[in-house]
């Protein structure tokens, strides 16, 4: 609990050196079991050091000593910035991306940089270059993924709270299979100046953490409009919550999880004397045909970069299978899109899945429904592209709708986590983090 540690480190019973030293040699002993750590910060104790002199003389900020793990996909100065893909091995960050210079600021510590889905093409963790992270809570099973080794440090105890990306569930689906809380915020009110992209019109930087309360804190230090992101931008955002009506899809997920969701529904219902009903949302069932199109074009479009010649290697030569389907797909895509036949189409489908959801928001304070719709598989289990790509059937909605969405630990099937999601409009961050902390176990 991030404001407790704060609390104890600023009181001088725990030292950011303490704190942070803990965490290292917790890293150096367990990680080469779970590999969610590809870089480690061999400045970080040192850092923490200073951080320590600031809180001595007073002048220390809101997250002194706080340590954090961050997705190898979000700049951090003199730190590897890798992507998790050969393309970029090496690759040393030289500038900080906002959202990293706003958490130095408060004085929180970066850790290293996590293991993740190469370039976060992927649900499962499994297509890093550099091996897949193991779920600390279902060791025979996926983690979930892009951002895999950020959800999984926050089980295994590797950090306080970690940074992932989302552009179409890659928060909260690592989340929801390794037990832990994790947001997407909504598009634009994080900036993403120091993301390396994969779709830059769904892409959102977000918290994760082991409590609502944790990525509440971080969220308010991270978010806010951002000179070097044009789409960045203040919400005008209320925090007080009053009686909810939640309001619950019929969409198709495993049974089992649905039941374990919906009596999670009915308990906090009761304890807050809050109702739930029925939410009709049409043309959810074409998530996934929308969100695929605008990815491969996009992600296409951001990889001609990647051609060797200014950094690193070219793309085309080194990436695995998903990375190299997309830039295939988009490339053939954006060739047929003379005619607007898929990208554009793609575009307006999602902007009918936006308004859709704004429609239904003016009766409902939040929506609520599983993070994925069904169990992460076994290690080394093969499924099909399809199966891999319905892991997201559930979140890439809220990517799709720019809206918030959180996944929260709803409880365990078969000793596997189960995360419930809350959806809600866009700019009410706050208002949907409120409601979370009823939920949270
Ligand atoms: N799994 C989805 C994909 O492969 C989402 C990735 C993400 O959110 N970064 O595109």
């Amino acid at each position: 609990m991030i404001k407790e540690k704060v609390k104890l480190i600023k009181s001088g019973k725990l030292t950011a050196e303490q704190n942070i030293k803990n965490y290292i040699s917790k890293i150096k002993k367990k990680n080469s079991q779970l590999n969610c750590i590809l870089h480690i910060n061999e400045k970080a104790v040192s850092q923490a050091r200073e951080v320590d002199k600031k809180i001595k003389s007073g002048c220390a900020g809101r997250l002194a000593g706080i340590g954090l793990i961050v997705k190898s996909n979000i700049n951090v100065k003199g730190l590897i910035c890798d992507c998790a893909s050969k393309t970029l091995k090496n690759y040393i960050s030289t500038y900080n991306a906002t959202v990293i210079e706003k958490l130095l600021k408060e004085d929180a510590i970066v850790l290293g940089m996590a293991n993740m889905d190469e370039f976060a093409c992927g649900s499962s963790g499994e297509t890093s270059a550099f091996g897949i992270c193991k779920n600390p809570s279902a060791l025979d099973r996926i983690p979930g993924g892009s951002s895999s080794g950020s959800a999984a440090s926050v089980v295994a105890g590797f950090c306080d709270f970690a940074l992932g990306s989302d552009t179409g569930g890659s928060i909260r689906n690592p989340a929801s299979h390794c037990g832990v809380v994790g947001m997407k915020p909504s598009y634009g009110a994080v900036s993403r100046y120091g993301l390396i992209d994969l779709s830059m019109s769904l892409d959102q930087i977000g918290p994760l953490g082991s409590c609502v309360e944790d990525c509440e804190i971080i969220y308010s230090v991270i978010k806010g409009k951002d000179e070097n992101d044009s789409i960045s931008r203040n919400f005008d955002e209320k925090k007080k919550i009053g009686k909810i009506v939640i309001g619950v899809p019929k969409i198709s997920a495993d049974k089992q999880i649905w039941g374990l969701i919906r009596n999670k529904i009915k308990e906090v219902c009761e304890k807050n004397k809050w109702s739930f009903k029925d939410v009709e949302l049409k043309y959810i069932d074409l998530g996934i045909q929308t969100y695929y199109p605008i990815v491969y074009v996009e992600f296409f479009s951001g990889t001609r970069k990647f051609d060797g010649r200014m950094y690193g290697f070219k793309i085309e030569d080194v990436c695995g299978a998903e990375v190299l389907r997309r830039i295939l797909g988009g490339s053939e895509i954006s060739k047929a899109e003379f005619a607007g036949k898929y990208y554009r189409k793609a575009l307006k489908a999602k902007k009918i899945i936006e308004k859709e959801f704004a429609n239904a928001f003016k009766k409902f304070d939040v929506i609520i429904m599983p993070t994925v719709p069904k169990l992460p598989h076994k290690l080394g289990q093969k499924i099909s592209v399809e199966e891999m790509y319905n892991y997201d059937s559930l979140s890439v909605l809220a990517n799709l709708a720019e809206i918030p969405a959180i996944s929260i630990p709803a409880g365990k099937i078969d000793g596997v986590p189960v995360g419930l999601q809350i959806l809600c409009a866009r700019g009410d961050d706050d208002k949907m983090l409120g409601v979370g902390k009823r939920f949270d176990i």
